[in-house]
């Protein structure tokens, strides 16, 4: 199966690194579908030769409205070829972005022809499916293409080092997959939290079309050695 593989860099990298990963990129033979999520002011760095290789931003505003100071609307995305916006990060949430605003956002992306990958988070290790559920219902309220991908992010695994059991991804896979199935959608689900070189074997045995990745999207062997399957 093609997984789809996400590196999300957050605030972290410079010119340096990103023309190296520029370079490396654009070397890789993948049979995956590869989508790099830079800072905004790295993305004209990135020039790809590669057909599954994409573009993503890290965000996106909910509206075109010229009157927001520091955002970026999907015209400007639009102009450097980003494909793909993250959307929801539990670090956006624990700023304050609410599910109202994680759903006008998806809604807003999807009009503008780039596709969002939803965050669904759980904030402990125990297996809330109503919290699980209300996420996937509110983030699909306002959607209009019924072509989805989540991303299952326990907000405890990321950055962690810690993971959730295969059974568990396996469970949460399932709850998001269902309830976005009930109300008409088709869910991608991938994986993110702690994946690095070391347990990408493990993870894989999840049902997990794909996997969201931070801290090793620094570490470039790591991350190269996960997009060419290890
Ligand atoms: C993330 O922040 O989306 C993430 C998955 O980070 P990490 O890989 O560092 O857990």
């Amino acid at each position: 199966m093609q997984k789809l593989l996400v590196a999300n860099f957050k605030m972290n990298g410079n010119k340096n690194f990103y023309k190296k990963v520029n370079k490396e990129i654009n070397k890789l033979k993948s049979k995956d579908t590869v989508i790099l999520c830079p800072p905004f002011v790295y993305m004209p760095f990135f020039k790809f030769k590669n057909k599954n290789v994409f573009l993503g931003s890290q965000d996106i505003a909910e509206i075109d409205n010229k009157k927001s100071t520091g955002q970026i609307n999907a015209a400007m995305l639009n102009e450097f070829a980003v494909n793909y916006s993250i959307i929801g990060h539990s670090e956006r949430r624990a700023n304050g972005e609410s599910d109202e605003l994680i759903a006008k956002k998806i809604q807003y992306a999807q009009k503008n022809g780039i596709i969002p990958i939803v965050c669904i988070g759980l904030k402990t290790k125990t297996l809330k499916v109503d919290f699980l559920v209300e996420q996937v219902k509110s983030a699909l309220s306002l959607a209009e293409n019924k072509d989805i991908i989540f991303a299952y992010e326990p907000n405890w695994a990321i950055g962690s080092g810690v993971q959730p059991t295969v059974k568990n991804i396996d469970k949460v896979i399932d709850v998001i997959k269902t309830t976005a199935s009930e109300l008409g959608f088709n869910a991608t689900v991938l994986y993110g939290g702690s994946v690095n070189a070391s347990n990408f074997e493990e993870v894989s045995k999840s049902k997990a079309e794909g996997f969201l990745m931070g801290t090793v999207s620094l570490k470039l062997d790591e991350l190269f050695k996960i997009f060419k399957g290890i």
